[in-house]
């Protein structure tokens, strides 16, 4: 008898087709290892002095208004005495924080940004669900502007990638007074990049590579006046020349466009080097959930469409025109390539309702779910 996914529960669906391959955490900054919950060290706990003016505040009130302070705010609150520790941990959006996302924390200070973004905004991303460039499900953050996205935009969106201090004064002759007023972060020492392959012990400055070039553009009037004032020898064709003027071409994807279609590389015909976050990639992204119904939920990929189009991509068989939409298959500059959909299709992640949403639809969920055996993904 003839499969058919409608004989199976939503549940049935989900567990059969969720996968979540290391390959896209291990591009970006790495939880694992970090506790997962907070602990405020050196904590005046058993000080009983009071907190302040704050002490004559009711807790209704303070519920209000602490989640406007930033993190490094409320922490400092929080190390002051007894009551400010149990008046921070008592702070619901405090509290979700912690228990979906605990690592958040030591992540935003060893990036020396805990005063960056207020407790309400990294509450309001913790409920949100939709990534900031396409509005498909998100499952991480881009730490410097603390907006959710996907793993195909933070690749292919300038906007949520960065480049470090000095690449964005050189590439963009920007001073190091114009460059303070970026928002900055240090990276995390690890390996990034697909497969662990690029190792970054040393601790950078980075910033935003859409702020840089903003702020080029205020700066210089243009990017003309940019390519003017500081010219790039297309004489000299090495790496870093190569890449500044991939910086400066950087293709921006308009909101809600498809990222899956998207191409890596600019338009700039430099099709044969990197996407603007190979050097840098990910070190500005980290993985957070989303809460929803109470429940977290981390995005899950689906294992049909992965299986799926790594052997399409080994074998070269059939199904490559069944998977990839016409207007796809063009190898010019600027468009993207069969090959780039078929990575980037492998590496979308679902939430729990949309996996099975997208599971019943799937043209490979069946396929994939009737093989005997069960293949497991990376
Ligand atoms: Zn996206
Ligand atoms: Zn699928």
């Amino acid at each position: 008898m003839a499969f058919s996914m409608n004989d199976l529960s939503d549940e049935t669906v989900f567990r059969r087709l969720a996968c979540r391959p290391d390959f896209i955490d291990d591009a970006v900054i790495s939880s694992a290892k970090l506790p997962a919950r907070v602990t405020f060290k050196k904590l005046q706990s058993r000080i009983r002095r009071p907190l302040g003016q704050l002490h004559s505040l009711p807790l209704e009130l303070l519920h209000e208004a602490l989640p406007y302070l930033d993190i490094r705010s409320l922490w400092s609150l929080a190390r002051t005495c007894r009551r400010g520790k149990i008046v921070v941990e008592a702070l619901p959006m405090f509290r979700d924080l912690v228990k979906s996302v605990g690592y958040t924390f030591a992540i935003l200070r060893d990036a020396k940004i805990l005063g960056m973004h207020s407790l309400m905004k990294l509450h309001a991303v913790l409920h949100s669900d939709r990534c900031v460039s396409c509005g498909a499900y998100g499952c991480f953050i881009f730490l410097l502007s603390a907006e959710r996205c996907c793993f195909e935009c933070q690749v292919v969106n300038p906007s949520l990638c960065v480049i470090s201090v000095p690449v964005a004064g050189d590439c963009f002759g920007l001073k190091k007074s114009q460059l303070k007023s970026l928002p900055i972060m240090w990276s995390i020492p690890g390996a990034y990049d697909l497969f662990k392959s690029k190792s970054r012990q040393l601790s950078m400055r980075l910033v935003s590579l859409k702020a840089a070039k903003d702020l080029a553009v205020k700066v210089h009037g243009s990017l003309d006046a940019l390519e003017s004032k500081f010219p790039l020898d297309p004489e000299t064709r090495n790496v870093k020349i190569a890449m500044f003027e991939t910086y400066r071409k950087a293709y921006s994807p308009p909101i809600a466009s498809d990222p899956l279609t998207c191409p890596y590389w600019t338009a700039s015909g430099l099709r044969n080097l990197a996407p603007p976050s190979a050097i840098f990639g990910g070190m500005g992204v980290m993985p957070f959930p989303c809460l929803y119904k109470g429940r977290i939920e981390h995005g899950q990929c689906c294992s049909g469409c992965w299986y799926l189009s790594r052997t399409t991509i080994q074998q070269n068989n059939h199904l490559w025109d069944l998977l990839i939409p016409a207007g796809c298959l063009n190898s010019a500059p600027g468009y993207c390539t069969a090959e780039e959909y078929l990575i980037k299709l492998s590496c979308r992640a679902w939430s729990h309702v949309g996996l099975v949403e997208h599971g019943r639809e799937c043209p490979f969920a069946a396929t994939f779910m009737s093989q005997p055996g069960h293949w497991d993904p990376i």
